[in-house]
């Protein structure tokens, strides 16, 4: 909790907030922002850090009120508290990395509009602070927007201040007064900073271009969550796709294409103004209700069939789709487990869960030694059961799968994690402290397994967040219908909590601190790198930047993570009428089935077979009967754009299937002149993701392969002595299980580590 110590009203609208930050106040540099979370239910919000008091850790927001996020920010009192603040995010303004003497030489110009004035004080202070002229214009439409002008007037002789009307300053705009500097006074500038509406910044980039000078502008108020998982930031600068949140805020404004960034920003604003209208009638129509119960004949060599919602039912809600085992039914499933002497299943199973022992156990009824047993083999049974692809690990590698199902050994496993939690079945034995220490960046599956494992060893762990929620994309990938987050991730990482393992959310590693702070100024004995693969790939097609093109880790972290889709949570979301998901994974999957839930038509296009579906089998069966079109053997040429630069249609183009690729599947090849328009006004991509770069550009000699994943051998160890990797950030986008195993692996080797040094 971050709390209120200032406010102050600047303006119309316009408030000055000093929240004590003390991690973001000592590591903020100008240029930089922090995203503000007024309460659970509240929308991220990006907000430009324009000051800092170091003596209290305070930083200085000033914020508009313009819509329902940012007036619910304002409206928080002295005193109060901030449920998250992040940061610091972004990158500092690329001339503070110059040499002084260079600086010196040179005459900058900060151009700032309207609420952009708050963002351009600590350039132009940190320009004071260093002994640097520099000219200041700063314009609104009126003199009533207008603020800082003394705290501006303290750090520069040469303040010049333009409104719409007149009413203070020179009546014009800020490029008027640009063009009055150079042109009448004379004035040279090796460079122009322009932060302000988005509009402004475009005709200032225009004019700076016209008078020769390179120009630098902020796109700060296209960020969404900021730590580059979302992608909803993403511009083309200079004809590449770029993150605003990992690769800016700052960019030459020469290569932005304005036009686009101002549709892409009108995108949720339309979302809210509409939210707003439709809210009465959703309240008047909210109806939630679980129905039938799908129960199938099966024949006898088939495993206990499982409850679940039906699907003309939960297509139309977030509730869980399946019930799992009763203990009956589990006691019955087991008994159908030979107990094999050689057990391949455990093989299959990346964190080599005893599975015969526990299934024994369920046979005879013992649900507490069972329990017990699986919870000491693994640190999230209850997830695992639910979103395991059981059917290519330790289910594929059953006896009984020859000639019949094999165990349901993932359900089993889900009721025993389940009745594990409902019965607070300790999770380990006791430990004797090493009293040494153990950071884990990330709190996915990966860095919440390392951390299970290292406390039950006796060191002391913290795990470092970087968003508001622990548990990675078990909280913000992964549905509500088939996770739930209260009632399982939550006790998940409690147990987890309860062994005393510390947890701080809010830290990005890389920004907030590094991994080298960690090391050398917090004093940890080894740092295990789990930050996941959660920087979102886009296809470089034409159309892909238009509004109505999301990445499906913004969809669902705005469904999962931020409750977009409930009454009373602030964040927007936008849902098309017929939405194309592009992709054929887990990932796919789930943002069809949540657009469908949302009120979508929803078609899944995807280059290769049914076979080739890399996602789970159940969600692909899950997703068919909930009435999702799949358009196989088919893929995206570009995405067609309306005049107003929303999203009317998407060109593919058929595929077949010829020799294997590297990676063992057929590939797809184009079959030409079968080119077709799919009807559209939504476009999910959900083609992969990659790692963010934030941790390894900001860690020395930690050596990285092609695809930005972190080089560790088999049990973890990086080219960094004391620092371990493991799950997505090693092998790619991947599994929950493999991420365990990697985390248990580093766990061990880590250990092994610590010992030979002591
Ligand atoms: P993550 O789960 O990605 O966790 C990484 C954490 O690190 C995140 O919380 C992130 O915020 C944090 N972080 C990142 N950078 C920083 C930083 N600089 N500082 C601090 N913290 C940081 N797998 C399955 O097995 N079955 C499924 O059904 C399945 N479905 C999926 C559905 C979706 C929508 C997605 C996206 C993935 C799915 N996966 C599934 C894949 C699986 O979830 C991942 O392979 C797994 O979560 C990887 O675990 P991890 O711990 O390596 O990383």
């Amino acid at each position: 909790m971050y709390k209120i110590v200032k406010k102050e009203e600047l303006g119309q609208d316009t408030y000055l907030m000093e929240v004590e930050a003390p991690k973001i106040a000592q590591s903020v540099l100008p240029g930089q922002f922090v995203i503000v979370k007024a309460n659970e239910t509240a929308e991220r919000i990006p907000l430009t850090v324009s000051d800092t008091f170091l003596p209290d850790g305070t930083i200085t927001l000033v914020i508009k009120a313009i819509g329902i996020s940012t007036r619910k920010i304002v409206s928080y009192p002295v005193g109060g508290f901030f449920h998250d603040v992040v940061g610091p995010l972004g990158n500092p303004s690329a001339f503070i990395h110059r040499p002084i003497g260079m600086l010196r030489r040179s005459r900058y110009c900060f151009i700032a509009g309207g609420v952009g004035i708050a963002p351009v004080f600590p350039l132009v202070k940190w320009m004071s602070q260093h002994g640097l002229e520099c000219d200041v214009i700063i314009g609104a439409r009126n003199a009533s927007l207008l603020f800082y002008i003394e705290q501006f007037r303290k750090i520069t002789n040469n303040l010049y201040i333009a409104t719409d009307d007149g009413s203070m300053g020179f009546k014009g705009n800020v490029t008027d007064m640009l063009t009055k500097l150079v042109k009448e006074k004379g004035r040279r500038y090796d460079e122009i900073t322009a932060i302000g509406p988005m509009i402004m910044m475009k005709f200032v980039s225009l004019k700076a271009k016209e008078l020769g000078i390179p120009c630098v502008v902020s796109l700060n108020s296209l960020m969404v969550d900021g730590t580059g998982m979302c992608g909803a930031c993403r511009v083309q600068i200079g004809g590449q796709t770029k993150f605003t949140c990992v690769d800016g805020p700052e960019f030459d404004a020469s290569l932005i294409n304005f036009d686009e960034c101002m549709h892409r920003q009108a995108m949720y604003d339309h979302v809210e103004g509409r939210k707003l209208l439709e809210e009465e009638e959703l309240r008047e129509n909210h109806q939630c209700h679980i129905g039938g119960i799908a129960h199938e004949a099966l024949p006898p060599k088939s495993r206990v069939p499982v409850r679940e919602q039906a699907p003309e039912v939960r297509r139309s809600n977030f509730r869980e789709v399946c019930f799992g085992y009763n203990a009956e039914e589990a006691v019955e499933e087991a008994r159908r487990c030979l107990t094999c002497k050689n057990p391949q299943c455990v093989n299959g199973c990346p964190v080599h869960i005893r599975i015969p022992d526990f299934i024994s156990h369920i046979k005879d009824g013992q649900f507490d030694k069972a329990a017990e047993l699986i919870r000491e083999d693994t640190a999230l049974p209850s997830v695992c059961g639910r979103v395991c692809p059981q059917e290519i690990q330790c289910e594929g590698k059953c006896v009984l799968g020859r000639k019949g199902d094999p165990v349901a050994i993932g359900k089993l496993e889900r009721f025993i994690g389940d009745w594990s939690m409902k019965n607070h079945v300790a999770a380990h034995k006791p430990f004797e402290r090493k009293g040494k220490k153990v950071a884990v960046v990330g709190s996915g599956p990966a860095g919440l397994t390392c951390a299970k494992e290292l406390r039950c060893m006796g060191y002391d762990v913290t795990v470092y967040e970087a968003l508001h929620e622990f548990g990675g994309v078990l909280v913000y990938g992964i549905p509500e219908f088939r996770l739930p987050k209260k009632d399982i991730v939550k006790p998940e990482i409690e147990t987890i909590k309860n062994l005393g393992v510390r947890f701080e959310s809010d830290v990005v590693i890389g920004r907030t601190m590094s991994v080298d702070d960690l090391m050398n100024k917090w004093c940890y004995d080894a740092v295990f790198i789990a930050s996941g693969a959660g920087f979102p790939n886009f296809m470089n097609i034409e159309g892909e930047n238009l509004c109505g093109v999301v990445s499906a880790n913004e969809f669902l972290t705005r469904n999962n993570l931020l409750f977009s889709y409930k009454e009373h949570y602030e964040t927007p979301n936008f849902v098309g009428k017929k939405v194309t998901v592009v992709g054929g994974g887990n990932v796919a999957m789930d943002a069809a089935r949540t657009a469908i839930r949302l009120g979508a038509e929803v078609h899944i296009v995807y280059r290769r077979s049914e076979e080739e579906l890399p996602a789970r089998r159940e969600e692909v069966h899950h997703a068919k009967e909930e009435g999702i079109d799949f358009q196989l053997l088919t893929n995206p040429v570009r995405i067609l754009g309306d005049e107003k630069g929303w999203v009317c249609g998407m060109e593919c183009v058929r595929m077949e299937l010829s020799e294997p690729d590297e990676s063992g599947r057929r590939r797809p090849v184009v079959i030409p002149g079968s080119e077709f328009v799919l009807d559209t006004d939504m476009v999910i991509m959900s083609i992969g993701t990659s790692p963010n770069p934030l941790i390894y550009t900001t860690t020395q000699g930690l050596d990285v392969n092609h695809h930005g994943c972190i080089v560790a051998d088999e049990v973890g160890a990086t080219s960094r002595e004391g620092v371990f990797a493991g799950g997505d950030i090693v092998s790619g986008a991947a599994t929950v299980i493999l991420a365990m195993g990697a985390g248990k692996s580093a766990a061990k080797a880590i250990d092994e580590y610590l010992r030979k040094r002591q």
